[in-house]
């Protein structure tokens, strides 16, 4: 119930015609009162006889105070679009209205309800945001809108005094990403950043499509109803965004899995069409880790190389160990070693034992005939089943939780999930969730201080700067610039007046893999001086140095080619 409590000189009315369904009869067609406390009232959906109470009791107190006898109720829907239906809210104020008489502290006068009334009053000398209140669930709502814009955190985070080779340092120099204090622990990715971003999303499209995934993708708001049969609302209620709306109670996913199982659902399978294999790129929410700032490591808005894979139970383990092909692929080009832990039944799980056993044996399994060593984790997997998590390793020797693969009997149970097997019966499938780069901001922060922020080039936001030497070669490096850019390199030209070393300097602290250096000889040659970030230069024509660069892109190279 939203209220605004005015007190007037006067207020004054007539009837216009009725403008709802339901409306009060009136024999009296105009009304002036003086001297009186008004009270405007929205009835809204979910409104009772508690807040209908509160309202007039803090209306009539209000009046007391002010040494004013006379209260004034009139419907006023215009404070909410959330209304309650009229016939609700004429029934409340009609209530409010017998509340308010039964006090006999004030003369009542109330203002017939589902009119179009001509409405004039003349106020006391009150700000009118004091006077304004909501009562029940949207009050927290109004109590926020009401008190003065703030406008003190609508800025950047500050990083400041961070370590020279933290990557929210190397990516405030880089120009990647930015995190504002208006979106805590979500991040705003610059133009530079995106290209790390979707080239990483373009690698494992690739790998995926090799690998037979389709890519699927789904809403980022569901009815709570959904949350309610995957078992989130239960064993991960407190780190989900859940709101109401104006579609009902819903929450942000704070996971791709529900979803997806509602995809399988939609039509029936044949054991031939298994495994079913889904790949999915989309954001996912979680409120955990309040307040702690440690850049891309810890968010709350995040997306996953995530995929979901419908299998029968004799093709688990061969599954399994075109996963670990997988990760063994992934993890190779960016160079980065790992090890593999195996996680059992959590105290806080979900479904049957005896399917938790079955799981976590055909898991062991898989690792055993790979022949991958792995770290038992005794009751730390999901709580829908046992995961096989991987420890990567990156240059600075230290070790982050990247890929996981999990295997789950609970999900397909509480959606129904069946496929027709050979002999025509109905068949539960098993589903992997699995993720190989995991958490895309996580596994981005991780490369950037593994690298340093010397990307190789397939990923590097900025993979050539060219620069003239003198003035005299601006139109040479002009003409190279517009070359490259067009044979699609992610290339820059400075044109600028500063001396070539100060250029170069410039160029080096971008640390792009190669810098283009034209000068007059170059020109007369129809060449480019080519300075790598190892510092070695060598002179090539330009369809050479395109190629180069292809081909690392291609191969997507960890280091550059001289
Ligand atoms: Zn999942």
């Amino acid at each position: 119930m939203r209220v605004l409590q005015l007190d007037v000189e006067s207020i004054e009315y007539s009837l216009v015609k009725p403008e709802s369904e339901v409306y009060e009869q009136s024999d009296k067609k105009r009304e002036r009162v003086e001297d009186a406390v008004a009270l405007f009232v929205c009835v809204e959906k979910g409104d009772s006889e508690a807040e209908a109470k509160q309202a007039v009791d803090d209306a009539v107190s209000f009046a007391l105070k002010q040494g004013v006898k006379k209260l004034v109720l009139y419907p006023f829907a215009h404070l909410s679009n959330d209304l309650a239906s009229p016939s609700e809210a004429m029934m409340l104020f009609q209530t409010m209205r017998k509340l308010a008489e039964e006090k006999k502290s004030v003369e009542v006068f109330a203002a017939p309800f589902g009119w179009n009334k001509r409405l004039s009053i003349n106020v006391k000398g009150y700000p009118l945001a004091e006077q304004s209140k909501s009562y029940g669930k949207n009050a927290v709502k109004t109590k926020k809108a009401a008190e003065r814009i703030d406008t003190s955190i609508v800025k950047k985070s500050d990083w400041s005094g961070l370590p020279e080779n933290d990557h929210r340092t190397i990516g405030e120099k880089l120009d990647l990403y930015s995190f504002q204090e208006v979106s805590p622990g979500m991040v705003y990715w610059h133009p530079n950043g995106m290209i790390i971003y979707n080239e990483l999303v373009k690698f494992m499209r690739e790998k995926e499509a090799e690998y037979g995934y389709e890519e699927i993708s789904t809403p980022e708001i569901a009815n709570v109803a959904l949350w309610k049969v995957s078992g989130h609302l239960e064993h991960y209620r407190n780190d989900m965004f859940l709101f109401e709306s104006n579609i009902g109670s819903v929450g942000l996913k704070p996971m791709n899995c529900p979803s997806t199982m509602l995809i399988y659902k939609t039509r029936k399978w044949s054991y031939k069409e298994l495994p079913f294999r889904t790949a999915i790129f989309d954001k996912i929410h979680r409120s955990e880790l309040s307040g702690v700032a440690t850049g891309l490591f810890r968010v709350k808005e995040m997306t996953q190389d995530d995929g979901h894979i419908f299998v029968r139970e004799d093709q688990i383990e061969s599954e399994i160990t075109s996963l670990l092909k997988m990760i063994k692929e992934v993890y190779g080009v960016f160079n980065m070693k790992y090890t593999a832990k195996l996680s059992t039944m959590p105290d806080d799980h979900m479904g049957d034992e005896r399917l938790w056993e079955k799981a976590t044996s055909a898991l062991k399994s898989a690792l055993d005939a790979n022949k991958m060593k792995y770290e038992l984790k005794e009751k730390e997997g999901a709580f829908y089943g046992p995961k096989i998590d991987f420890d990567v390793y990156d240059s600075q020797g230290r070790a982050w939780q990247c890929a996981t693969i999990q295997l789950d009997y609970q999900l397909p149970l509480r959606f129904k999930l069946e496929y027709t097997d050979k002999d025509g019966s109905q068949k539960m499938p098993v589903v992997v969730h699995r993720a190989i780069l995991g958490t895309l901001e996580r596994f981005i922060g991780i490369l950037v201080e593994h690298y340093q922020g010397k990307f190789p080039s397939w990923l590097a936001p900025i993979q050539v700067i060219v620069v003239a030497v003198s003035e005299k070669s601006n139109n040479y490096a002009e003409a190279v610039f517009n070359d490259l850019k067009k044979s699609k390199l992610r290339v820059k030209l400075d044109n600028s007046d500063r001396t070539i070393q100060y250029k170069i300097r410039e160029a080096v602290t971008q640390k792009v893999p190669y810098i283009v250096i034209l000068g007059e000889r170059e020109e007369a040659n129809k060449t480019l001086t080519i300075r790598s970030r190892t510092g070695v230069q060598k002179e090539m024509n330009i369809n050479e140095f395109v190629k180069l660069v292809n081909k690392e892109v291609a191969e997507r190279a960890n280091t550059t080619s001289f």
